[in-house]
Parts: C-alpha cells; structure tokens; sequence
C-alpha cells in the first residue's frame, strides 16, 4: 500500500464496499511519519474535495509571484494535505473492518490457470483481487524515452518573526541558483510564521542535499529573515516516459505511480490516483471489469498529451535552462485555469493551441525535431524521398551528378567520416591522454595493414575488405531490428550483392580500376524479395519502408545508392548507437571526431596524390582510390564498433 491504497480503501468504505470482506495488507514498513506533502489543485465541487475535504490541511487560492504580486486561481484551490492524515485515515479503516496486516516486502506476484498469488519469502497467499502498489522499477529506454527526476529537499520552518503571508503560497520561485538545472523554490504557508519551504530540481540528477541546504538557508533568510527547522523531507519522484517492469496478471490492478499515476512532466499524482480508485469504486459497485484500469504503456504514449509531456521533458533534460522562461509565460500570458486545465489532460486542440503559441517556440521546435528524427519511419522516409529525387532528376544527368555529389560530400562531411571518427572516446567515454598515443598508433598500422594488402594483393584486398564491411554494416542494422548475428551478416551480404549487382556495368568498371575480377552476374530489381516476405512477416515497418527505397536505389547511379546506405542508413544509425553510448549532444560528437575526422581527409589527399595507380585505366581510377581509402580508415573503427557492441549488447538498441 500507502498513498494509492490508503485512497482506495477510503472510496471503498465510502462506497460501503468493505464490509464483509477478507482483507490483508502488506507493505515491507510501517507508515507512522508525516513522510510525504501531497498537493492537488481542485473545485471545491470537485469529488476529490469533497471527499478528502477532512484530510485537507489547508487551501490556498493565491499565487504569490515575484516582486509581490499576486494570482488568483479562483474558483480553483490549491489543497494541502499531511500524508500521516491520509495513513491514520487508512489505518482506522483497517481496525474498522479487522482487516489483516503484514509488514513484510513482497518477493513476487504471479498467476497459475485460476488464481493470482502473493508470495513471502516462502508463504503463498492467493486472492481475488489484488491491488498491487509497490514502487515501480524501470525497464531500459528503448526509445529514446526521457527519464529525469524531481529531487527536493524541503524544510518546516518557524520564523522568528510574523513575516509570512498565510493567504498565498510560492507556486516556481525561480530566483534561486539554476546550475545547469531547472531549480526552483516554492513555498506552502500554514500561519504568518510557519511554511513548508522546497528547493526542487527537475534534471537528470537528484539534487545534493548540502547544495540544496545552502540554497534553503539563503533563501529563507532573504524572504523571511531569521528561522528555525521543524521537519525535513527529501524524496526523489521519477518523470518518467520509459515503461514500468509488471506482468499483466489477471485479477492483479497496478495502482500509484506503478499504473503510471504519475504525471511525466510534472511529477503530481495524486489526482490520477484518486481518480483511479474512484474508477474503480464505481465499477465494483456496478459489478463491472476492472481489469482495464491497469495503464498499457503503448497506449499511454500514443495520446497527445503523452507526446506535449515528451517535448516537455527532453527541454527539462537536456535545455534546463529554458524552463523559466517557459514557465514564465505560462504564468504571465496564459489564463491560470487554462494552464491547469492544460496539465489535467483536460483542454480541448483548440486550447492546446492557443497556450503553444505563446510560449517561446525555440525549444519546442528543437524538441519536436529531435522526436520526429528519432521515429522509426523518419530515415527510412527520407532516404526514399532521396532516392525518388535522384529518379527524379534523371540517370547519368548534369543536374543529377550535381546534385548528387554536393549530398555525398555535405553527408560525408557531416556523418559518413565522422561517425567513424570518434573511435577514441568509445571504450572510457573521454578523450585518454595516456591511453592516446598507443591508440593512435595501433589505429594507423591497422590502417596500413590494409593498405599493404591492397597494394601487394588488391583481389585479397578487396574480399577481407568486402567481408569486414559486410560485418559492420549488418552489425548496425541488425542492432535495429533485433536481427541475430548470422541474419544480420546475411542481410548486408544480399545488400552488398544486390546493391552491386543491380549495378552491373559501373560496378565492373570500379572493379577492374581496382585490379579485381569482375562481377560474374548482374541481379534483378527484386533481387531483395525473400527479405520483403520477411520485413512483412515481423511486421517491421522501419525494416520494410527500408526495403522499398533499397529496391528504388537500382535505378540511381551506383555512387549514389552506395552513398545513400553508407551515409543515410549506416553512418546515421551508428552514429545513434555512439550518441546513445557516449550520451552527448550531436555537435559535441562532430567536434569530438574532428581531428580525426581532418586527419582522415589528410590521408585520402596523400593517396590520391601518391597511391601508384595506372590513372589511363579507366575515368574511375579516382574512385578505386577513394575505396581504397575507405577501406583502410575503416578497418580499426570496424574492430572498434565491433568491440562496442558486443559490450553494450543490452544496453543499445
Ligand atoms: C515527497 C513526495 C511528495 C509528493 N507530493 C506530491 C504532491 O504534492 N502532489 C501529487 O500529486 N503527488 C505528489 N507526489 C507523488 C505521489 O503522489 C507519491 O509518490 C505517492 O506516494 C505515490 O503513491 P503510491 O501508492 O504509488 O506509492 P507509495 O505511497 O510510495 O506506496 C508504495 C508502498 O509500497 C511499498 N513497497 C514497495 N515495494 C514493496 C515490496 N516489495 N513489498 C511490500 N511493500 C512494498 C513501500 O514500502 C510503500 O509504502 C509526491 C511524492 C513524494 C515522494
């Protein structure tokens, strides 16, 4: 139990839907404390105030903002209320009904063909329903689902004096030392001397207690002068968009912040949680299922208040510092109720709209271009659009080669070079000054190791080479589609031949500037179709779209369709596995790879000016150079890569 349970049991008896019931309840400790400060905002008509009106503490009708003004929220209120209320309130109930207690933790819940269980160490207890309320415990991002946490330290204060306004409390006082964060104090005034006074972070780290303490300290002193602690809390909720680890039992109801009561952007739950077992009350009085109040995590995140909350928290994650002024026009140029409305899932598009266009649009857009880049169907959708555009502009045409190497160069330049140019930061993360020189060094001989081969045995060459690419690529990709490794080398190696093959005549021509043997066979345009059957067979839409603009590619030059996988799929979905490893933004990646990145484009002007190549051979010869290139600069990272993967097997997907 506590905060959800001890609300349902109180509809429950409202309800008179306790008694003559068996109940048991366990929880690993005893709730004794005032541990907890719950907070709603509300009309007094509201259900939630009428029925917890004895638990409410105090309300508040009034914000009080900086430089002494005012808001009212009126006909809303701002409701206080003890968790110890709440707890002694449950516990009567318990008497009252002789329900069972056991102050025990849960090892597990589970289910046989006709009953859930609860299990004990070693005792089974089986019952009719169970309503399941432990802490939740987070899977993985998968998706790039934010995950930050609301960390404060709140003090009980007595002032010295008689300095506190009772009749308005601080909502976000954001004059307070930011750090990189988004920090804010706010105020909960009981009498004109005593206030419950929090500093709150919202961020990727919990706040420092002794950071927190001296920002209470000064704060307190400059608002209200000299004062004494009465009580302390310090408590971290996640704001969380990743899904929760639970089985989906029948007769099994997740309650609290395990059906996911907790709101993503703000971190209120209570509400939710009372609304919940309200639901549910009037359902058991109806005799009706209550099976469907367990939250599905994929239909929670299909609603578009789930999407606003996911542009909310990826600014609090990673632009903290917007967040004031964002909440800053919430308060100054959007009406209070709206606002509330708003964050109680309850405002209409019209409405949403409304509020979206005053607030500043910047991080918003930054936000919403990042979600939309990191869907499934955003590359695969691209590249398609690429492709038609190169079909577009017509083969072996003027404006197509124009076209078409400005892109090549501009993605080489942005992605293709560098995503294999930051290789040094993969094992620790940060740049070695010790580790440096070994590194640099084993990375030229591999390198040069390559290039000796393809200078005394290009046929070898050109097999080790088309091997350990095939190897890569099919690692990359099938890390995104959750392909074994045998299927993953399977499939890079039909792209590779299909890409090839479908290209028959240039592919010759660059084979033959290399000094290789040709292409025995050319393949069809559905050369990829037993792979079509399989991306609609596993239903993967990002894996079949990818298909349609491969299967397109054969109509484009070869350059341009090996450009597309190598830069648009390859680079681009590496480059999001080295993100997601090293979790730093894309520029700092770019700047990172830079040196590296330079230092590859020194070694591809010595090639081209001193590799021993018969340049009457064909007008191709550059480009066998360039492979050769190629060839040897991504040796070490495949070994690198290699290396990061089957270390971060479960942590990247
Ligand atoms: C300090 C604080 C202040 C908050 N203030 C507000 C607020 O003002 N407004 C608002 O809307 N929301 C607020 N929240 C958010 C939310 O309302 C609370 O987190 C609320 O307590 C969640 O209720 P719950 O029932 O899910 O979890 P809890 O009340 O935390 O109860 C979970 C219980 O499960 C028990 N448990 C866990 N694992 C096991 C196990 N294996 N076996 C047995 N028992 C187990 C724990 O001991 C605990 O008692 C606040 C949260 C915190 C932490």
């Amino acid at each position: 139990m506590w905060a959800s349970t001890s609300l349902l049991l109180i509809e429950l008896s409202r309800n008179w839907l306790l008694k003559n019931k068996k109940i048991l309840l366990i929880d690993q400790e005893l709730k004794n404390k005032n541990d907890k400060t719950f907070c709603f905002w509300s009309f007094k008509d509201d259900p939630i105030s009428k029925h917890l009106q004895d638990l409410i503490s105090t309300s508040w009708d009034t914000i009080e903002l900086a430089n002494s003004q005012y808001l009212s929220l009126s006909p809303l209120w701002y409701n206080h209320i003890h968790s110890i209320n709440l707890y002694k309130q449950a516990q009567t109930l318990i008497k009252k009904y002789n329900c069972d207690t056991i102050t025990m933790s849960i090892s597990s819940i589970y289910e046989d063909t006709l009953w859930a269980y609860i299990m004990l160490h070693n005792t089974k207890i089986r019952a009719h329903i169970i309503f399941d309320s432990r802490s939740p415990e987070y899977e993985k991002s998968k998706n790039w689902e934010s995950h930050i946490y609301q960390s404060f330290v709140g003090w009980m204060i007595e002032t010295e004096n008689t300095v506190i306004n009772p009749s308005a409390f601080r909502f976000m006082d954001f004059d307070i030392p930011q750090l990189w964060y988004t920090q804010f104090v706010y105020v909960l005034p009981f009498s004109d001397s005593r206030a419950l006074v929090e500093v709150t972070r919202f961020g990727s780290e919990a706040i420092d207690t002794s950071q927190a303490e001296e920002i209470l300290e000064t704060y307190i002193q400059k608002s209200y002068g000299n004062f004494k602690k009465i009580e302390v809390e310090i408590w971290c909720i996640p704001m969380s968009h990743r899904k929760i680890k639970i089985e989906q039992i029948w007769g099994v109801i997740h309650l609290g912040a395990r059906n996911y009561n907790i709101k993503a952007s703000t971190g209120y739950a209570f509400k939710n949680m009372y609304s919940q077992a309200y639901a549910i009350t009037q359902s058991l009085k109806n005799n009706e299922d209550i099976q469907s109040y367990n939250t599905n995590h994929s239909v929670l995140l299909k609603s578009r208040f789930a999407f606003y909350d996911a542009l909310l928290l990826d600014i609090l994650e990673n632009k903290p510092h917007y967040w004031k002024a964002i909440f800053t026009k919430f308060l100054q140029e959007i009406d209070i109720q709206k606002t509330l409305k708003f964050l109680d899932e309850k405002t209409n598009l019209k409405e949403e709209i409304s509020i979206f266009i005053k607030l500043p649009w910047k991080p918003f857009l930054g936000a919403l271009f990042k979600k939309i880049t990191r869907t499934w169907w955003f590359l695969p959708l691209m590249l398609t659009l690429l492709t038609l555009l190169f079909i577009f502009l017509g083969k072996y045409t003027s404006v197509q080669s124009e076209v078409g190497f400005i892109l090549f160069a501009v993605g080489m330049l942005t992605i293709g070079i560098p995503h294999g140019a930051v290789d040094h930061l993969l094992e620790t993360g940060l740049w070695n000054r010790r580790k440096a020189p070994m590194f640099i060094i084993s990375y030229i001989l591999l390198s040069g190791i390559i290039g000796i081969l393809w200078f005394l045995l290009p046929q070898v060459a050109l097999i080790v080479f088309v091997v350990y690419s095939m190897w890569h690529f099919g690692q990359a990709d099938g890390k995104k589609w959750n392909f074994s490794a045998i299927t993953s080398f399977a499939w890079w190696v039909s792209v590779l031949v299909y890409i090839l093959g479908t290209h028959f005549d240039e592919t010759n021509i660059i084979l033959n500037s290399l000094g290789s043997s040709q292409l025995p066979f050319s393949i069809p345009i559905l050369g990829l179709f037993s792979w079509i059957i399989l991306a609609f067979y596993k239903k993967s839409f990002s894996f079949s779209f990818t298909l349609i603009w491969l299967t397109l590619s054969s109509q484009i030059p070869l350059l341009f369709a090996f450009g597309l996988y190598f830069i648009g799929q390859h680079s681009f979905t590496a480059w999001t596995h080295i993100k997601w490893h090293l979790k730093i933004s894309n520029s700092h990646i770019w700047l990172h790879s830079l040196p590296f990145h330079a230092g590859a484009w020194m070694i591809l002007l010595i090639f081209y000016f001193f590799w021993p190549i018969e340049s009457t051979v064909s007008p191709y010869w550059k480009w066998g150079i360039f492979f050769i290139f190629i060839a040897c600069i991504s040796f070490p990272h495949v070994i690198t890569m290699d290396l990061l993967y089957r270390r971060k097997k479960t942590t990247i997907e």
